[in-house]
């Protein structure tokens, strides 16, 4: 368990759970809350169901409704929806999860393991599954390799149908049992059908032969986890908005320069224009939006999000070869 100092007498404080560390935070292939979640119930010899209602649903709910708690499932505790993969995403419920699990392990690198940070600037509809998917061939080679194995929060968003690391399909029923999975069920195992308890690392899963049209979004999806933790200030939608107010500028600039370049730079431009112009407070959408946007600029989506205009407008224009300076 960690250990804190308290202010007052410098007694060592206890997290009341362990202060189990989250796996790889920083990298594309940081953990998701939910698996987080499982891992620390398997830590503590108790099933998520046993550790949401006697640990964090009271924190949630408050203490008074703890005769009210126990007689919930999992799935009433967090809402029908909240207890889909959803609860990796940006919901409010998301924010508590975190903020009791933060509470409770004495850590502060939980919240890195949702999407919260990008609530209200990134559009949240459409962009995470329901229903759990998974890579058989990263179970089955943690489980060979005697790591701790964990589901990627990269796993939770809609547009990510591969794996990057072992090249194949993530699937998303039971091979044997055929039932979806939810992200946080009562008595899930992580790498288990939470149904009939089979191993869910064991399918060779569907090779892909070449580039898979969405290799660009999953890399941006990547990077959008990656950079998160070291973000020095806490993202904010005015300050992206004039990021792309200085990509549509420099678009407008090589277009005038050379009008072939239209055919490239044409539809994002007007995309870029209609969001510029009409959205200015609307969180932005990520697959159809930014990471497009930053492909065509030929930025990753890491630069777009940590880089100050300044910096960003020095690597535009270098990208472009235009002579100009903010
Ligand atoms: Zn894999
Ligand atoms: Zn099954």
């Amino acid at each position: 368990m960690a250990t804190l100092l308290s202010k007052s007498n410098n007694i060592p404080t206890l997290s009341r759970l362990y202060s189990l560390e989250p796996m790889v935070v920083g990298t594309p292939l940081t953990e998701s809350i939910s698996s987080y979640l499982t891992r620390l119930a398997q830590e503590h010899c108790v099933t998520p169901q046993k550790l949401i209602m006697g640990e964090i649903a009271p924190l949630i709910m408050g203490d008074k409704y703890r005769s009210e708690i126990l007689s919930k499932n999992v799935s009433t505790v967090f809402g029908n929806s909240d207890a889909k993969p959803a609860i990796n995403g940006m919901r409010d419920m998301t924010r508590s999860l975190v903020l009791a699990l933060e509470k409770l392990t004495l850590r502060q690198d939980l919240r890195y393991l949702s999407c919260s940070t990008w609530k209200g600037i990134i559009k949240e509809r459409g962009l995470f599954r329901q229903d759990k998917a998974w890579c058989p061939q990263c179970f089955e080679q943690c489980s060979k390799e005697r790591k701790p194995i964990y589901e990627p929060l990269l796993w939770s968003f809609r547009d990510v149908n591969f794996c990057p690391q072992h090249n194949c399909q993530l699937i998303d029923r039971c091979p044997d049992c055929n039932s979806a999975q939810k992200a946080i069920a009562n008595n899930s195992r992580l790498g288990f059908c939470s149904r009939c308890k089979s191993w869910l690392g064991n399918q060779p899963g569907q090779r892909i032969n070449g580039i898979e049209d969405n290799s660009i979004h999953i890399q941006g999806i990547g990077d959008l986890i990656a950079i998160t933790p070291s973000l020095i200030l806490p993202p904010n939608l005015p300050d992206l908005m004039k990021k792309l107010q200085l990509i549509h500028f420099s678009f407008e600039r090589v277009v005038n320069r050379d009008l072939t370049q239209f055919i490239a730079l044409g539809k994002i431009m007007e995309q870029l224009k209609i969001t510029l112009t009409q959205h200015n407070d609307k969180p932005l959408n990520l697959t159809k939006l930014l990471i497009p946007v930053c492909d065509h600029a030929q930025i990753s989506l890491a630069q777009l999000l940590s880089q100050d205009v300044r910096a960003l407008s020095k690597i535009l224009f270098s990208n472009f070869k235009l002579n100009y300076q903010l």
